[in-house]
């Protein structure tokens, strides 16, 4: 695998074994770790990354490659479709109700597929390109299987994807557009990664699963780096993140680890783990002090998304959470589809009903105290809004509207 200057190789996050991430060699890893079988996490040379906010200002802001260096592979081995860069939208009237000083919400909905799975997606199947494979596969609620489907086909890859019934026809559509391979599996994202693991067995996939590859979160800590750069090299004071697996979140704070170390930012965001109260188990670790979840028995709610009961990064999101002075919140869906509602009539950002986690836990945050008058909040979205356009109409619908 050809790979960037400062990039070091692969660390267990379990057991802290390190490995050489070129596939060609005997003590190579590509996936979880083979002695534990941990997640494995990319490793740098800080000191050997040859990059100053200077140079990053100089760059056009033109997707998630521009930050090269803190990445595992090169721009030119890169599948990508220019992701990431999306805006950090200043929302003054959700700021006022919120009583901080300032709201933005990233908006992910303007990646190539409408979601942040892009930049897990760009990384992961160019490590797959990089590492000789045919074929890429994986479980998931909809959203990344439409990306993997669509850099899959890029790449000239085959996609082999598992969906559960109930993931949204948008995603379902455009995996097969995009000419992947799909296996809709009835019941529950569980279900899906249940079929998902019995098929695995007997076919040679390379797994771009979350937290199977190393790549996804390594690509989803890019969006960090925009909310810095984007804040003049500032840290917010919250970040809250509709959060299922979590990727994104334990993303984000490898990437405010990374900022504050490499001198760019003083600061470290407060991260928030935004859940449905019908699937919440980092709630439920968080309020309990546990280090990880328990699987959450009988998940229900409409954030399809975000209906992830037995996260198994459970205990890196509570870490990131900890060590961040952060937190966790879980909304009724019922507030969740309001708060999508609210955002697009006052803001006018259309959020995904499963994003929307994020803004109805802001405004349970706000309210139980624990924001501060002066504080800079960032909203994560997804995913666009239309992804998820009926179940946002049929609330309206059922609201007498
Ligand atoms: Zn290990």
């Amino acid at each position: 695998m050809e790979t960037t200057a400062a990039f070091a190789g692969l660390s267990c996050t379990d057991c802290g074994a390190a490995f050489d991430a070129r596939a060609s060699t005997a003590d190579a890893a590509t996936h979880r770790c083979p002695d534990c079988g941990g997640i494995l996490d990319p490793e740098y040379d800080y000191d050997a990354v040859d990059l100053a906010r200077e140079d990053l200002q100089a760059r056009p802001f033109d997707g998630l490659w521009r930050y090269e260096e803190l990445l595992p592979l090169p721009r030119e081995a890169a599948v990508t479709m220019n992701e990431g860069t999306t805006p950090l939208v200043e929302c003054p009237a959700l700021a006022d109700e919120l009583g901080v000083a300032r709201l933005l919400i990233k908006d992910e909905g303007h990646n190539p597929t409408g979601s942040f799975k892009d930049r897990g997606a760009t990384l992961a199947v160019s490590a797959a390109a990089e590492h000789g494979a045919s074929d890429v596969a994986l479980p998931t609620a909809g959203n990344a299987g439409q990306a993997a489907a669509a850099y899959a086909a890029r790449a000239g890859l085959d996609a082999h994807v598992f969906v559960p019934s109930r993931a949204s026809f948008v995603t379902k559509a455009m995996i097969n557009v995009h000419g992947g391979e799909m296996t809709v599996v009835e019941g529950r994202f569980a279900d899906a990664a249940d079929a998902y693991a019995d098929a695995a067995e007997s076919n040679d996939w390379y797994s771009v699963g979350s937290f199977v590859t190393p790549y996804r979160h390594e690509g989803k800590k890019t969006m960090y780096y925009e909310i810095a750069e984007q804040l003049d090299w500032a840290a917010p004071d919250r970040i809250v993140y509709p959060t299922g697996g979590g990727v994104g979140l334990v993303g984000m704070y490898k990437a405010a680890r990374e900022l504050r170390r490499l001198g760019f930012v003083d600061e470290l965001p407060g991260m928030y783990a935004a859940q449905s109260a019908g699937c919440a188990p980092i709630v439920e670790a968080v309020e309990g002090g546990r280090s990880r979840h328990d699987p959450w028995e009988t998940p229900d709610t409409i954030c399809g998304g975000i209906e992830i009961p037995d996260p198994g990064a459970s205990p890196l999101i509570v870490d990131a959470i900890a060590e961040s002075d952060g937190g966790a919140v879980a909304t009724p869906d019922e507030a969740i589809l309001d708060a999508a509602i609210t955002v697009a009539q006052h803001a006018g950002i259309e959020m995904g009903a499963t994003c929307a986690a994020a803004a109805s836990g802001a405004w349970e945050l706000a309210e139980r105290g624990e924001f501060d008058a002066g504080d800079t909040v960032v909203l994560v979205n997804t995913a666009a809004g239309n992804k998820e356009d009926d179940v946002l109409r049929s609330h309206l619908m059922g609201r007498g509207v």
